[in-house]
């Protein structure tokens, strides 16, 4: 069948200019050409460190930012050729839930209002529809309705993350980008929003795009997992023989310090030496051979495809050209 969302070749290129009357044009790639499919129902994770490009990944899908060339198709639509009123039918059906949700939940709303709210911008239902959807949906995300008269401040921040969940469930929505959802949360918490995550994809047949800089959190969610380096794909593959037996040298390098991987043959961290490159200025060639342990000649000269490996998993990287 069809997937439920196709990313081809998606790029985005800021620029600023700096200097004198802006003649010093900087540019910089975020997400420079980017494949990736995503089946109904599967959860694809997306990771990265900070500045890889994965968060404009995400807001490049929900069109929240324009992007430079390529094409997104959700649904079998072409989203880039979408107007206006066309996108906001689509939004209904694919939404965003945040690092944050503090930020993006009006502290002087009523829980209750905020999750009204995306019905009355999508037009759906009547007041009384509305109200029994708002009490619903926040039965499911494990509240008392009652507790919708209360403001975003009377709630712990695991609580938040769930009503900003519970707010992008509203519309009935077939994917979810959720950007570093759990991250500001403690552990404990972590994982009771991750399998409230698990219990509403089974419940709704939602797919994720799951973003995070965590190969730890990512692990229990994640079907397949896409791994970014300065904005492109370093490794794709489902998450069992990614986590079992990592191809690229950056997963590898990840990976080895997730403080939750297999008890027996436990190998010393790598440490990944160095910083991220600079976004601006990109190393030429692979850009992980300033930090790469496997660095290669060919690798200073030549970028690597993302190179078919064996089934499902793609990796760039010379060491599998
Ligand atoms: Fe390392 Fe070369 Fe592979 Fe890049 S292409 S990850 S530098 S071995
Ligand atoms: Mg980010």
């Amino acid at each position: 069948s069809q997937p439920l969302l196709e990313i081809e070749d998606l790029r985005k290129v800021y620029t600023s200019h700096k200097g004198l009357l802006g003649r010093n044009k900087t540019e910089v790639t975020a997400v420079d050409g980017i494949r990736l499919q995503l089946n109904a129902g599967e959860t694809l994770g997306i990771v990265g460190e900070s500045g890889c490009g994965k968060s404009t990944l995400g807001r490049l899908i929900a069109r929240l930012t324009d992007a430079t060339s390529g094409s997104v198709r959700f649904n079998g639509e072409s989203l880039f050729d979408l107007n206006k009123k066309d996108m906001k039918t689509v939004r209904r059906e694919m939404q965003m839930v945040f690092q944050d949700p503090y930020a993006s939940l009006n502290p002087r709303q009523q829980v209750q209002s905020i999750l009204e709210e995306p019905l009355i911008v999508h037009k759906m239902g009547s007041k009384k529809e509305r109200t029994e959807r708002v009490a619903d949906i926040m039965r499911i995300a494990g509240f008392d309705p009652d507790l919708g008269k209360r403001y975003p401040h009377q709630f712990s921040g695991g609580q938040r993350q769930r009503i900003g969940i519970a707010r992008a469930l509203m519309t009935n929505p077939k994917l979810i980008i959720a950007d570093e959802p759990v991250s500001a949360l403690d552990v404990s918490i972590q994982a009771q929003i991750l399998n409230l995550l698990k219990e509403l994809q089974g419940t709704f047949s939602l797919t994720y795009l799951f973003i995070s800089h965590d190969l730890g959190v990512v692990r229990h969610i994640s079907d397949r997992v896409a791994v970014m380096y300065l904005g492109r794909l370093a490794e794709l593959s489902d998450s069992e023989s990614l986590y079992r037996n990592p191809l690229h040298p950056y997963t590898e390098a990840l990976l080895s310090s997730v403080p939750i991987a297999e008890p027996s043959g436990r190998k010393e961290p790598i440490v990944i030496k160095g910083d991220m490159p600079n976004p601006a200025d990109p190393p030429k060639g692979c850009a992980f051979h300033t930090r790469c342990p496997k660095v290669k000649d060919i690798c200073k000269e030549v970028k690597p495809e993302l190179y078919s490996v064996e089934d499902g998993r793609f990796v760039a990287c010379h060491l599998y050209g």
